[in-house]
């Protein structure tokens, strides 16, 4: 899984930029420097301190650019390996070049994500921490960005490592009691074990609790905004976004299709769909507009139907209403500053469990309560909003549903009172498992898999 070469890439994003970075790491990393950097007059390069310097290509004599260089020896780095730093002009020609030359002299050009991997394989960081080295430089909000920091630092890493503890004390009293069931040794109960499995599966139980919420923070909440022609939905759309990038207007037509738009509502990346589309009251054409709003639904988290409480509901807005049904969805009563001609207790008819808000949209009232309706949804009352360890990575998640169902089984079985053996295979199963997220059990397909996500130089 590990190579020996020493490995180079642009570490910042290819474009014009001030400065851009070309990132070496492994054992030729200060050789390397020294044959392509030439500091200036009376400057030498001394470890962690930036050196000013010029880029220079000893065969052809030519200076490629004017940098600042660090060299960074190891362990105390990212990788854990000798770490050379050159700070370019970002310019995609500086870059290439610098980094052209990097490769001519010795160092081979790093696989996405080959950084964190050696920062991984030389114990710096365990797997769920490296893996939220890409949740950190994708994130959208600040509060996804500080979900991966957290896990970063270890939040997931620790209270994994707990509960892998707590396996291993009780499958250590298992086997014992399995292998020398005459010595005299701690007699395991069947009403002990039935405790221990039990408790350590409501912490698992706990954790995937949160993973609805942790995988809304990171990947975004899917939002349909639907309603016949001309309730509304752009007018809400561009209220959320707070600046008129959809056209609003009474002109038939200046909408088409499905529009996507990812706003940042309070943390919550937030990707809404509007099927504003066609705006002509033409019969025909507001069935097609229904009809795509009915195809957005089967991708929606949550729906949000506007009707227009100005006019009595109309046969369209009684057909979303109950096309909805079974969906989570927040109902808006729109222009509410003309008139309310359409009642919660018409709604609630067709939608049971639906939210119900008034709103004004063009006057602003109401918007507020739809952003805190969204809110509300994300969290459901079953985590706390400022609770750091949500559970965002969908393969952390199937490795605690596994877990969770091999700890169920030995549940089970020690309930019946059945033989040790068995139930010692799935609590092991269990403990492997939780190993997967910190890598302590991962296979290298896995590994390299996850990897090969990453962006390439980081
Ligand atoms: P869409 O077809 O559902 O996207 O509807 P629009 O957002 O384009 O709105 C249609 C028209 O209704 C526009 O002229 C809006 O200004 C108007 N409108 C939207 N919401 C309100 C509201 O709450 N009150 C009033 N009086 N007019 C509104």
């Amino acid at each position: 899984m590990f190579r020996e070469e020493t490995i180079a890439a642009t570490a910042t994003a290819y474009g014009e930029g001030g400065i851009g970075i070309i990132r070496i790491s492994g054992q030729r990393a200060k050789e390397i420097l020294d044959c392509i950097f030439v500091p200036t007059k009376g400057k030498t390069i001394q470890s962690r301190k930036l050196t000013y310097g010029v880029i220079a290509d000893r065969h052809s004599k030519e200076v490629i650019d004017e940098v600042l260089a660090v060299f960074m020896p190891a362990p105390y780095t990212y990788t854990r390996e000798d770490v050379v730093e050159i700070n370019c002009h970002g310019s995609v020609v500086a870059l290439r070049k610098t980094l052209d030359l990097v490769l001519r002299s010795g160092a081979v050009l790093a696989e996405p994500g080959e950084f964190t991997k050696r920062a991984f394989l030389n114990g710096r960081i365990d797997l769920s921490q490296a893996e939220a080295v890409i949740d950190l430089v994708k994130a959208k909000t600040e509060k996804s960005f500080e979900t991966a920091v957290n896990q970063l630092e270890g939040s997931v890493s620790s209270k994994v490592k707990d509960i892998r503890k707590e396996l291993l004390d009780l499958l250590v009293k298992i086997t014992v009691n399995i292998d020398y069931p005459d010595e005299d040794i701690e007699e395991i109960t069947y009403s002990g074990m039935t405790d221990s499995i039990k408790q350590i599966g409501d912490v698992i139980e706990k954790l995937l609790s949160t993973a609805e919420a942790g995988r809304i923070i990171k990947d975004g909440l899917k939002v349909v905004i639907c309603g016949r022609p001309n309730v509304g939905k752009s007018s809400l759309l561009n209220a959320m976004m707070k600046e008129n990038r959809a056209i609003v207007t009474d002109i038939p037509g200046t909408t088409r299709d499905i529009i996507e738009e990812t706003v940042n509502i309070r943390g919550i990346p937030v990707r809404i769909f509007d099927t504003a589309g066609i705006r002509n009251t033409d019969d025909k054409i507001e069935k097609l507009g229904i009809e795509k709003s009915k195809e957005a639904f089967n991708q929606a988290d949550l729906i949000i139907l506007i009707l227009d409480g100005s006019e009595e509901p109309t046969a369209s807005d009684l057909e979303l209403l109950e096309f909805s049904a079974g969906r989570k969805a927040i109902v808006l009563i729109n222009k509410t500053d003309i008139d309310k001609k359409i009642f919660e207790k018409q709604i609630l008819e067709k939608l049971p469990e639906c939210e119900i808000i008034d709103t004004a949209i063009t006057e602003e009232i109401g918007i507020d309560k739809v952003e805190e309706k969204i809110e509300e949804f994300v969290y459901r009352g079953k985590v706390r909003q400022g609770e750091s360890l949500l559970i965002t990575n969908a393969r952390h998640k199937s490795l605690l549903l596994r877990a969770g169902e091999a700890l169920s089984d030995a549940l089970d079985m020690a309930e019946r009172k059945e033989a040790l053996d068995f139930i010692e295979i799935d609590v092991r199963n269990a403990w492997e498992l939780l190993g997967e997220i910190t890598g302590e059990t991962t296979s290298e397909d896995i590994i390299n898999e996850i990897f090969a996500k990453f962006c390439l130089g980081k």
